[in-house]
Order: structure tokens, then sequence, then C-alpha cells
């Protein structure tokens, strides 16, 4: 497997766009394309952030990429994504204008079909089927571009978490409700990532989060550019540059035990593996899998005891919160309300996803632990 690694010091296009032509031409794409191929670019535009802030994919990536399909002779080439909150066309408008997807220009169209298809799964699937955003089920080429982030319910967000973005709007809680374990959301997850089968993965680490990601983190830069076409060993392998154990993070751990992810085959190519890098702060919630070292068949009354014993819950500090309700919007648990202004957490039937603090436009919602 060929993982390419680029070094970009900062987001200046002249940069950016011959690191993405190096990476692209050393992976070989052009002998993917056919003239009249539907190209779709999947960033990751999880809430209405500036380019600026460690959120959200950067637009000169997608830029750089979107110019490089148009010089192959690609011309259909859409971006698509279902950020966090109502999948409706006025919603992602504003997505697009405030992330700066609007800057990049005639050379891709951004969605506005708020449309989703029923998508049957392979034989053997725990999800029979799942309900994707129509671009995604109508490409004939899938890039998806993601930012590297640590995430408050699966301690890592890179390219596997990024293909959540592919479930419309609001039926993204209710999934997260459907499996509250950490153990089958990440199953869920990967069984995803196995059906919408991205064919080129890019990671936009230039700036990358760390601490109470997906959103509410800080900037933690590895200046690094990644492209691979498996996009479970490069996840691995991404982890590991942030200083996570690769094993903890159950998606992936999950991806290694199903023969996905292939550390050993891994080669990079391109600029070698920077010195120094520090590790990422993780997320107060951090749910990282503690359960490598334990025997399969005692891994899930393991997780049961352990995950009640050391769960943490969300807490407001009204001082922060402005009353907008995006956290009551997105709770699956429908546990939030906003009264006199101010968001009012019941802790009784929280499933601890933080779909909430992930919403949150303030940073008005921190981590409790039980114990
Ligand atoms: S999303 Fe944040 S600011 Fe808005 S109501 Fe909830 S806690 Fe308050
Ligand atoms: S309160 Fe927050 S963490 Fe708890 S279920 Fe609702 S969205 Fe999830």
């Amino acid at each position: 497997m060929i993982q390419t690694l680029k070094t970009v010091k900062e987001y200046k296009e002249s940069l950016i766009a011959p690191a993405i032509r190096e990476m692209l031409d050393a992976l070989d794409i052009t002998r993917d394309l056919k003239p009249g191929m539907k190209v779709v670019i999947k960033p990751n535009l999880v809430m209405a952030k500036k380019p600026e802030a460690p959120v959200t994919t950067h637009p000169l990536v997608v830029k750089a990429v979107a110019e490089w399909l148009r010089e192959q002779g690609i011309e259909d080439i859409t971006l698509a994504e279902s950020s966090g909150g109502p999948y409706t066309p006025e919603h992602m408008k504003r997505i697009y204008h405030v992330c700066g997807m609007d800057t990049i220009g005639d050379s891709i169209h951004l969605n506005e079909d708020c449309s989703a298809e029923t998508v049957n799964t392979r034989e053997g699937f725990a999800n029979h089927s799942f309900h994707l955003i129509t671009p995604i089920v109508k490409a004939d080429y899938i890039i998806n571009i993601c930012k590297l982030k640590t995430h408050a319910m699966t301690g890592y967000s890179g390219g596997i978490k990024n293909l959540f973005g592919t479930i419309p709007g609001l039926e993204k809680p209710q999934m997260h409700y459907r499996w509250p374990e950490i153990e089958d959301f990440s199953r869920m997850l990967v069984e995803l990532a196995e059906t919408v089968n991205p064919n080129l993965t890019i990671i936009d680490a230039i700036d990358a989060m760390e601490g109470n990601g997906p959103t509410g983190g800080t900037s933690h830069p590895l200046n690094l550019l990644l492209a691979s076409r498996d996009i479970w060993t490069q996840d691995y392998f991404a982890a590991g540059l942030m200083g996570l154990d690769p094993m903890e993070i159950v998606m992936i751990r999950q991806a290694v035990e199903k023969g996905l992810a292939k550390p050993d085959e891994l080669k990079i190519v391109g600029d070698p593996v920077p010195e120094g890098l520090t590790s990422f702060k993780k997320p107060d919630s951090i749910s990282l899998d503690f359960t490598g070292n334990v025997p399969g068949f005692l891994r899930k009354p393991f997780v049961f005891v352990a995950s009640r014993l050391l769960k943490s819950y969300p807490q407001v500090n009204p001082k922060l919160c402005v009353g907008c309700g995006k956290c009551a919007e997105s709770c699956p648990a429908g546990i939030i309300r906003i009264e006199n202004k101010k968001a009012k957490f019941r802790k009784k039937g929280c499933i601890s996803c933080f779909c909430c603090q992930e919403m949150c436009p303030k940073k008005a919602i921190y981590v409790r632990k039980a114990l």
C-alpha cells in the first residue's frame, strides 16, 4: 500500500497545488479517470467555521484537487457533504459560504440537492442498508478529503469518520442513538466506509485539531498533506502521527481485525515523516479502547462494566451559552431543552455521544467524568 506524504508549511495555493499534483501522480490516479465520469469530493464541513479554524477541510486543498482533475479532462466534479444540523439547501449554502468553499470558483459544483437514497450493504454486514446523500450514491469516483482531528466520542477523526457526513442531516444523531456503545458505533462506521468505498482519501493535516475535537479543540499544525487509495491503513498511520496508539481507536482496531488496515504493508512515498512530532492532547471525554489486551470473549462484558464506571457527561457553562438551541437540535436522546435562553441538560438518558458539544458554536459544553 502506497502512502504519500508531503510537507506543506502553510495554506498557500503555490505550496498546496504542487504537493497535490506530486501525490496524485505518485498514486497514478490518472489511470482511474475516464472522460464523462462523475467525480464527487467529500470534504469535512461539520459546521460553519472559517477556513483558518482547524475544524473543516481547507478550501485550497479542495481547489487544488478539483483543478488537477480538470487538467486530466474531468468536467463533472461535485462537492457533496451533509454537515451537522438539518440537510437543506439553505443550511448547506451557509456552510459553503462560511467554510470558504464558494471561493473555489468554477472548477467545482457545490451540491444543493439535499435528497438521499437507500443503499443495500453487502451480505454479512450488521447494517443491512445505509441512507446516503444522493451525489455519493451516483458518483463514479469518490475523493474523500478529511481534516485530521481528535474526536470526543471516537478519539480520532480522519478518513473513516469523515464518511459519517454521507448520512443526511439529522439522521446522524439518530444513528448515535441506535448504536450508543463505541464498539457498535465504530462497527457501523467501518461498514459505512466499506459501503461508500472512496477511491482516494486525502488528509488535510497542514493544520490539525487536538483536545476537544472535532469542533471545540485547538490548533496543532502537522504541516502535512497525506493521500492514499487505502483509507484504512492511512488512518492507522495518521493516528500514529498524532501520538495516538491506533489500536486504541476502536474503528481502526476493528479495521485491522477485519484485515482492512494492513500497517505491515505501508510504504511511504514523498517526504519523510518529520522528526520531533509532538503528541496531540486528547479530548476530555476520551473513550479510547483499552480492551486490546482483553481476550475477545471477555471484551463485551469488560466494556460494559468499564464504560459505565468511566462514563463522561456533557455539562453546560451558562456564562458561554447563548441559547441558540443547536445542542438540543442535535441531541439524539432529546434530553436538552432551552429555558430562559440557556441550555438545560437532563443526565438521565444521555448516551455520551457528544453531538451537543460538537455542534455548540460557543464552546459552552464541557465534559464531566462520572468518577
Ligand atoms: S449549542 Fe451551545 S450556545 Fe447553543 S444552546 Fe447549546 S450550549 Fe448554548
Ligand atoms: S446530551 Fe449530548 S452527549 Fe448526551 S445524548 Fe444528548 S447530544 Fe449526546
